[in-house]
């Protein structure tokens, strides 16, 4: 790594834009956290599946972006990223793109030859010394089988990461982009002594790593927020933090190397035990959110009431009918009790304040509906083929819909897990 390789700051959010109407009003959050003097570098990210599902292409998320970085006038660094890319999506995001999650999932559990787990092993004798996570009070070891288990459930996916870091770098030039793993989409969470050896294994393919999100316990469905043991996923976040920090130190991975927190918006029940973290361990982290602010395209449609309010309307009508097959490719992180929807006839009836109360992620109101939540969550393809008359009215109501997207990334996002307050 001889080169100058782009760095990314301590703390960064991905921030998603379906339909690349809200970039300003996304980078407006950012701008006013800098106000509050907390540095917080956007990431606009879009996966293969969301531009397969809006027939959109990688070119145009990094051209919103620029607009929205020129016309407010952000002079800090901003990325826009390749979102669980593998080596056989990589290609069409190399020009656009310069952040990349490489995502890894698929190879977890499928075993290397077995003379690269014994090389593995070889080389790696500190791994069958006790391993002390500092901060935590808390020390590992692992047997050889223990440790041969690890490398032949995870060895063939940093293997996997590595030829698609050398692809992307074969296009961009070393050094010219951000390098994220992501391992959470995937049956079980990673201990922290597993991400010890998973990072001792990416250091050896020369990855240079910035940032690696694990599959963390509890769930983390989308645009709701967390359902787990919060107590036991601060001990495991602090002991990963922890991790990353040993493996930085022993392994020379890059300095910056931090935790990423895939689906990580709403998660409003963990974000004060990340805060506590970040603090303790003085780490960085990159909090990923995307469809949170779909979601507050339409409830600021909702709000702006009349034809917008219909629109918002047929829109659940719409999810509401063709439900199984939207909430197929996201059946692993949502959790719809049919028996708690609305009928689209009710909806129908709705006022502004209804509709808004149901959908608009306030727990403290008890109008707000988790399901209806989640399924308009999975339902942006209904916008999708709604084409100019949903975008037509997005712009018709801007002023509306950005004020509640710039409101939920900063009030709720960021001020809890980057500011430690309620912003
Ligand atoms: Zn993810």
């Amino acid at each position: 790594m001889e080169t100058k390789q782009l760095s990314l700051g301590k703390y960064s959010m991905g921030v998603g834009d379906r339909f690349g109407r809200q970039t300003r009003a996304q980078l407006q959050a950012c701008i006013q956290a800098l106000g509050q003097g907390v540095e917080i570098v956007p990431v606009w990210n879009k996966s293969n599946r969301e531009h397969a599902l809006i027939g959109s292409e990688p070119l145009s998320a990094r051209l919103a972006a620029d607009a929205a970085v020129k016309a407010l006038q952000w002079k800090l660094p901003y990325f826009v990223d390749a979102d669980h890319i593998s080596l056989r999506t990589v290609e069409r995001f190399l020009p656009a793109c310069d952040f990349y999650t490489i995502d890894v999932a698929d190879f977890i559990g499928q075993p290397a030859p077995p003379a690269t787990i014994e090389a593995f092993v070889g080389r790696h004798p500190e791994l069958l010394e006790p391993i002390a996570l500092p901060g935590t009070g808390e020390a590992f070891t692992l047997s050889a089988d223990a440790l041969r288990a690890i490398a032949q459930k995870y060895l063939k996916a940093v293997v996997s990461a590595g030829e698609v870091c050398r692809t992307i770098a074969a296009a961009k030039g070393e050094g010219h982009f951000i390098t994220e793993i992501s391992m959470d989409e995937t049956g079980s969470p990673q201990t922290p002594v597993e991400l010890v050896v998973i990072l001792a294994a990416i250091a050896g393919e020369g990855i240079p790593v910035q940032t690696i999100a694990p599959r963390f316990s509890g769930r983390f469905n989308k645009g709701v927020d967390y359902v787990g043991d919060v107590a036991q996923f601060e001990r495991e976040f602090a002991l990963d933090a922890a991790a990353i920090a040993h493996a930085v130190r022993y392994y020379r991975l890059p300095a910056n190397l931090k935790l990423s927190v895939h689906s990580g918006s709403d998660k409003f029940s963990i974000y004060p035990a990340i805060h506590s973290v970040l603090k303790r361990f003085n780490a960085g982290v990159h909090l990923k959110t995307a469809g949170t602010t779909w979601l507050e395209e339409v409830i600021g449609l909702a709000e702006a009431g009349d034809d917008a309010l219909e629109l918002a309307k047929e829109i659940y009508a719409q999810a509401y009918a063709l439900r199984d097959e939207l909430c197929a490719p996201y059946a692993t992180v949502i959790d719809i009790d049919p028996a708690r929807l609305p009928s689209p006839d009710e909806v129908r009836g709705w006022t502004s304040q209804q509709y808004v109360s149901a959908l608009r992620h306030e727990r403290s109101n008890a109008a707000y509906n988790s399901h209806v939540r989640q399924l308009i969550h999975v339902g942006f393809k209904v916008a999708a083929s709604m084409g100019s008359r949903y975008l037509d009215l997005l712009e018709a109501h801007e002023s509306i819909v950005a004020k509640n997207v710039t409101e939920n990334l900063y009030r709720r996002h960021i001020a809890p897990v980057f500011l430690g307050g309620e912003g």
